[in-house]
């Protein structure tokens, strides 16, 4: 049983990188990647305490890419480095954030809201500031009940403080994963808001823009469905992977090492990352 994709405190997880490579351990995994959202921070911290535990680490990230229909996680899996092309367009991608926080501060002072950017830094802690921190400054002010209702009333997509945010393409993505010496994968599949069809022909384009492979196995895709998406990809020659995107948190549906249906991920799915290098 491995993980081809997990969370830790460097971006959204609960467990620091450390505590995530011993939990991997005491649940008798062979191998684990850690992927955080558009950060490389816990990389060094994980490959170190892997290195002390024996486990098999696969240094990796999770970048949000530009797409319209749905949402697209891109993971870099197998890196070899990450200090170089890859870091500044990390950089890049932080700013980006700040942009797109800092219009949606102005929309919010706008309609009235004594809101300030400080405030946000604040509520993130050491953290990057996402629209879970707006959500609590709303919750805090008494604007809403809950931080769903800041969601769902004011900062969900289309909603009136929500502002989009630039991204990286598919292709640049690609390209920055590769100079960083991994594969680049697209991470559950199924929120891409695409159908099959449309899906397999988008690929086709993927393909050629750089794309690596797809992580079939997502404890939100369907076993069918998991079968479906590794086919296709075995079909048009991308690898197969397997991750439980676990973040620590008390969901019951993420176990570590489990993915799609609950069922334990295939170490098979590490082959295409421990080749000679
Ligand atoms: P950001 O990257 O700052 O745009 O924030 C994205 C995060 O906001 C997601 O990872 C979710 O945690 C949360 N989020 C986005 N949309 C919703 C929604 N409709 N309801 C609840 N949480 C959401
Ligand atoms: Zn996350
Ligand atoms: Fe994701
Ligand atoms: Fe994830």
């Amino acid at each position: 049983m491995i993980d081809l994709h997990a969370h830790s405190t460097a971006s959204d997880g609960v467990l620091s990188p450390t505590e995530l490579i011993q939990l991997a351990v005491a649940e008798g995994l062979q191998a684990i990647a850690l992927t955080d959202h558009d950060t490389v921070d816990g990389l060094d911290e994980a490959q170190a305490a892997a290195e002390a535990s024996g486990i098999v680490f696969v240094p990796g990230i999770e970048l949000e890419i530009d797409w319209q229909p749905g949402v697209f996680h891109l993971l870099g899996l197998g890196l070899k480095g990450w200090t170089g092309p890859l870091r500044s367009r990390l950089v890049r991608v932080r700013e980006y954030r700040t942009e797109r926080n800092l219009r949606m501060v102005d929309r919010m002072q706008k309609a009235g809201i004594a809101i300030d950017y400080g405030e946000l830094i604040e509520i993130a802690g050491h953290r990057t500031v996402g629209r879970p921190h707006f959500a609590h400054a709303l919750l805090r002010k008494g604007v809403v009940a809950s931080s769903q209702e800041a969601f769902d009333r004011f900062i969900g997509n289309g909603q009136p403080f929500y502002e989009s945010k630039r991204a990286l393409s598919v292709g640049k993505a690609c390209a920055t994963v590769h100079a960083a010496g991994g594969k680049a994968v697209i991470a559950h599949p199924n929120t891409l808001g695409l159908g099959w069809d449309e899906f397999s022909r988008t690929l086709f384009r993927w393909k050629h823009e750089g794309l690596d492979g797809i992580e079939a196995y997502h404890p939100n895709v369907s076993l069918p469905d998991a079968h479906r998406f590794a086919s296709l990809a075995e079909e048009l020659g991308l690898i197969v992977t397997g991750g439980s995107d676990y973040h620590g948190i008390g969901r019951t549906d993420r176990r570590l090492g489990r993915s799609s249906g609950g069922q334990p991920i295939d170490a098979r799915f590490l082959d295409p990352f421990m080749e000679a290098a």
